[in-house]
């Protein structure tokens, strides 16, 4: 069995996928292909933005982000620790200070209380410069950001999303990647939306910060090519890789986002007596970028683990270290916020296998795997 089974998708599509590939290839614009706009102006669409400039990897989507807005030394951006690395990375990789944020626990997202008792704590320290919150759309669900936009306002910060696992999940019909400022997405193999490599995105309806952001991607381009008004990036979509997602679009939004769907239900209406399942607010879609189940400890999430691994169902752990107690981050002040939702998810999710491809056959052998093994 497959956590994410990319081959079966590519079986699935494989017609209209080669097909597509074959133009790309054929055309011979590699680089900024017609295949790259059209894909800007689906993607833009799909998740109702007025501009959506593709880049080179989810990671530099989020740089693009930070450098647009001119985060820099002195400026606090507030980041939700439990998340990928890159989320808190970028901000670092600006000189700027992370102040780290606990998350809800029926959510896994940025918790917006304790968001505001961190802004309220740094603003009375009176050291850092209120920036900017980077909230992330964890799992496959859209972060709360009704809730965290009057907050940020309120202190006259700008709200970037983290949108990374995001695409596709909505609130009230509002697509994810359309809730920032600035809002990004990555197209990483295993992402909702993934291409055949590396591959991201930033969206605004901002058309100076799309402005920045399209030169900061090239080089720091002025009016053309070799006019570089600032310092930037070679961070560029490929034309192959638009082509590859063109086609997963298309079957992401026909049935791909509903399947998602259809099988988290099924894990939930399954395991919920047993486990805590992840909960969805009334009026959010996620998009399921991982189905996570929080065990009772620590202990039964790794003999569970091991048990599923030894009837070959593979789990993963998103994620063993919270950002706060990386390595990378060590000395960095966390005492802004109480860290101990995510301290304690970090001990006790686990992630099972999730795909729009997953058949019933194979989810049923998941299910009493894990009703099997848990304890009681
Ligand atoms: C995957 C991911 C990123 C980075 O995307 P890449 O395309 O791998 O650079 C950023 N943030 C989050 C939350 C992610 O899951």
């Amino acid at each position: 069995m497959q956590f994410i089974d990319l081959k079966k998708q590519y079986q699935v599509l494989k017609a209209d996928m080669d097909a597509a590939i074959a133009q790309a290839v054929e055309g011979a614009h590699y680089i900024g292909g017609p295949e790259v706009k059209e894909l800007e102006t689906k993607l833009a669409e799909y998740c109702g933005t007025k501009f959506c400039l593709t880049c080179a990897n989810g990671t530099d989507a989020l740089t693009l982000a930070m450098r647009c807005l001119g985060v820099t030394r002195g400026d606090a951006v507030f980041v939700p620790t439990f998340t990928f690395f890159s989320t808190a990375e970028v901000v670092a990789l600006e000189g700027a200070t992370c102040v780290f944020i606990d998350v809800d626990e029926r959510t896994f997202n940025m918790d917006p209380q304790k968001l505001e008792q961190a802004i309220k704590a740094v603003k009375k320290e009176g050291r850092l410069n209120l920036k900017c919150v980077i909230a992330v759309d964890l799992f496959g669900q859209v972060a709360d950001f009704p809730k965290i936009r009057e907050i940020a306002d309120k202190y006259g910060m700008k709200v970037v999303e983290d949108g990374a696992q995001g695409f596709g999940g909505s609130i009230n019909g509002k697509k994810a990647c359309s809730f920032g400022d600035i809002s990004t997405t990555s197209f990483f193999p295993a992402k909702p939306l993934g291409c055949y490599g590396d591959g991201g995105a930033v969206f605004t309806d901002n058309k100076e910060y799309f402005k920045v952001m399209s030169s900061l991607a090239v080089h720091g381009k002025g009016d053309y090519k070799y006019d570089n008004v600032r310092i930037g990036y070679n961070s560029r979509l490929d034309t192959v890789q638009a082509a590859v997602l063109s086609v997963k679009l298309e079957a992401f939004a026909k049935y791909e986002l509903a399947d998602r769907n259809k099988v988290a239900a099924r894990y939930t209406s399954a395991l919920s007596d047993l486990f805590k399942t992840p909960v969805v607010p009334e009026g959010y879609e996620s998009s399921w970028a991982q189905y996570t189940l929080i065990t009772k400890s620590e202990k039964e999430r790794n003999a569970l683990q091991v048990a599923l691994k030894e009837r070959n169902i593979p789990t993963m752990v998103y994620y063993p270290i919270p950002m706060h107690l990386q390595t990378a981050f060590k000395g960095c002040k966390n005492d802004y916020c109480d860290l101990s939702v995510a301290e304690n998810l970090c001990k006790t999710v686990l992630s099972i296998p999730m795909h729009p491809y997953l058949d019933q056959e194979s989810q049923d052998m998941v299910v009493a795997a894990l009703r099997e093994c848990a304890t009681a």
